[in-house]
């Protein structure tokens, strides 16, 4: 474990001069609990995606079990990227509490920590993108030492840093959000939400059809098998939408735009883009770059349950300043 606490740019003070809180938890006992939570978050779904992938081999499997995990698994990526990145991390949009609270239920249950933890990380990672103090970048250790070997940094940025970099100061990057009350709940019912996103989908599939074994293979496919699907989608933009794809915005830094995964991402693989206009509702920013989340933005601000959708100027998406 690293005690990285060096607080060093001139954004680490605050506006009144005083110093800004610690960028990082460096307290042993919070970083073995987060080693625990890490482990078995990451490799249950792992154990369980095998076994999902292993049975249509040995059982026949009906069709509308890849419908129950396809429905799942956009919901959960929705949650992660409309939810805790665009709406909780950057302040993208405003909406009913009802809906906001809703997209934050969805990402949690996803399974990558509690919103007001993973909000702080990512903001973190905008703060120090691919620099010394960054939580997961494919290119330096949180305490500065560089990759020697390009695999390392890729499995670092992917699940390594889970293992490895100490939990980022809520107190530093999301104090804002313990005043918000649906954020506080929802945060504080992080387990429960994980667990209804595994029974929900088994009681869809025992309505369908009313058999234990239905039950079970709702549970797995929409269940666990989709967490796994959910957490690499996203964790694949720390690792690989820093390092293979193009980089049209010369501010995006290493961040890269990678097509062919913005379909499970929800939009998500437009990341240069977002790194270069991180408050922008909209990461595709062009007709072409398909955004799964931003369609999913317009079609609730129609439904007039979303509003004020931040989007950068036409004039501005036009610079690339490359
Ligand atoms: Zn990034
Ligand atoms: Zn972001």
């Amino acid at each position: 474990m690293s005690n990285y606490t060096k607080p060093t740019t001139p954004e680490d003070q605050t506006s009144s001069g005083s110093k800004a809180p610690d960028m990082v938890i460096a307290n042993q006992s919070i970083f073995r609990r987060q080693l625990i939570v890490a482990g078995s978050t990451v490799a249950i779904p792992v154990i369980w995606f095998l076994v999902g992938i292993s049975l249509p081999f040995f059982i026949n499997i009906p069709w509308y079990f890849v419908l129950i995990w396809a429905t799942m698994h956009y919901l959960g990526m929705i949650g992660i990227s409309v939810g805790f990145h665009r709406l909780a991390s950057h302040s993208s949009f405003k909406g009913t509490t009802f809906v906001k609270a809703m997209l934050l239920i969805f990402g949690s249950m996803s399974a990558q920590g509690p919103v007001i933890y993973w909000v702080s990380n990512h903001r973190r990672h905008h703060h120090k993108a691919d620099k010394e103090g960054d939580v997961h970048s494919p290119y330096f250790t949180e305490d500065g030492h560089k990759f020697k070997r390009k695999l390392w940094g890729l499995l670092h940025a992917h699940t390594g840093w889970m293992f490895r970099s100490n939990p980022s100061n809520p107190l530093r990057y999301a104090s804002g959000l313990f005043k918000e009350s649906y954020v506080v709940f929802v945060n504080k019912n992080y387990y429960i939400w994980i667990l209804l996103g595994v029974v929900i989908p088994g009681f869809f599939a025992l309505a369908i059809e009313f058999t234990f074994m239905n039950f079970f293979l709702g549970a797995l496919y929409g269940g666990v098998v989709r967490l796994f699907t959910v957490q690499h989608a996203t964790w694949s933009i720390n690792s690989l939408t820093h390092m293979i794809g193009k980089r049209p915005y010369k501010r995006g830094g290493e961040a890269t735009n990678l097509a062919i995964l913005s379909l499970i991402t929800a939009g998500e693989s437009w990341h240069n883009n977002h790194h270069s206009f991180p408050s922008s509702a909209r990461l595709g920013l062009h007709w072409w770059q398909f955004d799964p989340g931003y369609i999913t933005l317009k079609i609730l601000e129609k439904l007039r349950l979303v509003w004020d959708i931040k989007i950068p100027h036409k004039k501005q998406i036009a610079i690339t300043d490359n």
